[in-house]
């Protein structure tokens, strides 16, 4: 597609976000364009798309985080010194086994279980499936909580709820690192007339290397390997392998097949390990079973030390943080390219402070 940058800018709408990020396929999923919508007339199905009268505020651009974002200013905002090192900046790593049933060790699921058991959170943003396809949910007791445990691949729109969620005075929300770039970006640099991010008391970021499309489930686990997506108890990656759990044993689907499915934003993407989160959460650098948690703020290590003097918990200091430092530089690595390649032939503008990571 051929873009002529004179004819398109922030007045033409919708339009303008269309070109220069959703059709160059730079678009995360981090949704927060649809929150920040006040016509409300962006929908999300994968990408955002635009159902309604656009009324051409130009805010759906401003706040995209693939349009423009200096993390190095950010994180200098956010922590007062921004880390050079793939990890980003930290106070400590630990490891989590919970007696919740989640992904790994269910510390994310505990974390905001006790949050809300002990009032110190009205709400929790999380993200349910419906065969296997994420949406995005406001919960406010424990037991829905619970239900949201384990990890979906594909993406939640879960930012669009930040609008919804303001009825709550203290919210906490689950994201994957492409969020929580476009939530902080809002932070410090607010868009429109309401100030979505004014009640989040604490942000959990997931580890990711990549998410993929929905047809990952239609297409290749449900037509080519039969499965019945509703029979799938819970998927995860390991190594070369993609599992999928079933009632009746494990099925392994080489990664080199997942792969094609993979979300063409997540492409640009460079942050493995949600350097931007309170506390990050992912199961690198654990031992099976548990969860390996990076607490980063004051905040987050204020909301996890009350979390850490229960006694249902297990806990190790021995995280094996080099493994989390590995797949952080192989993301790192990969993506850089294709970052450095849309820079140089494409747009004039876009991702112009991804450089700071260089
Ligand atoms: C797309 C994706 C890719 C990941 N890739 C890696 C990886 O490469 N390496 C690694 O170590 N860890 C990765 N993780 C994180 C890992 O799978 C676990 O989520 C993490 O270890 C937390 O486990 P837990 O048992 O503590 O969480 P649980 O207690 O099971 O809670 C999981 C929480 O995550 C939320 N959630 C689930 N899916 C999504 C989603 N799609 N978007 C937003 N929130 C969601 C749920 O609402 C729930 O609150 C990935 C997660 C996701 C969603
Ligand atoms: S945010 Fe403004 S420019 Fe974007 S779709 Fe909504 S009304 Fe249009
Ligand atoms: S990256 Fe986020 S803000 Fe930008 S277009 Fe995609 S969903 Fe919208
Ligand atoms: S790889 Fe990046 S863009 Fe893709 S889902 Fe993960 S955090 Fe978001």
């Amino acid at each position: 597609m051929v873009i002529n940058y004179k004819i398109v800018g922030k007045e033409e709408g919708f339009k303008a976000l269309e070109y220069f990020v959703i059709l160059n396929d730079f678009c995360s999923g981090c949704s927060i364009c649809q929150a920040v919508c006040p016509e409300d007339v962006i929908k999300f199905d994968e990408y955002p798309y635009l159902d309604g009268n656009c009324t051409k505020c130009g805010y759906c651009l401003e706040v995209c985080p693939r349009c423009d974002i200096s993390r190095k200013e950010i994180e200098k905002k956010l922590f007062g010194k921004y880390e050079t090192n793939l990890l980003g900046y930290y106070k400590k790593i630990i490891a989590m086994k919970t007696n919740i049933k989640g992904q790994d060790g269910g510390a994310v699921t505990y974390i905001l279980k006790y949050l809300l058991e002990n009032d110190l959170i009205d709400a929790a943003l999380v993200t349910f499936h419906e065969k296997q396809k994420a949406y995005p949910k406001i919960v406010t007791n424990a037991d829905d909580v619970v239900k949201a445990a384990g990890t979906k691949y594909t993406m939640s729109n879960v930012l669009y709820l930040l609008k919804d969620s303001l009825k709550y005075e203290r919210v906490a929300v689950v994201a994957l690192p492409c969020q929580i770039e476009a939530i902080r970006k809002f932070q410090f640099n607010k868009v429109g007339e309401v100030d979505l991010t004014k009640n989040i008391k604490l942000i959990i970021g997931l580890f990711c290397k990549s998410n993929f499309l929905y047809e990952l489930f239609t297409d290749l686990i449900g037509e080519k390997y039969s499965i019945n997506l509703d029979s799938i108890r819970k998927v995860d990656i390991k190594g070369k392998y993609f599992y999928v759990y079933l009632p009746d044993g494990v099925k392994k689907i080489p990664l080199k097949e997942v792969r094609r499915y993979k979300r063409f934003g997540c492409n640009y993407c460079i942050d493995f390990p949600a350097r931007m989160a309170d506390l990050s959460v992912g199961s690198v650098g654990s031992d099976k079973g548990y969860s390996t948690i990076i607490i980063r703020t004051e905040n987050g290590e204020m909301f996890l030390d009350k979390i850490l003097k229960q006694k249902d918990i297990d806990l190790k200091e021995n995280v094996d943080i080099l493994s989390i430092e590995k797949l952080s530089k192989l993301k790192f690595d990969e993506n850089i390219k294709e970052v450095k390649n849309k820079i140089i032939s494409y747009l004039p503008f876009h991702l112009k402070h991804l450089g700071d990571l260089l």
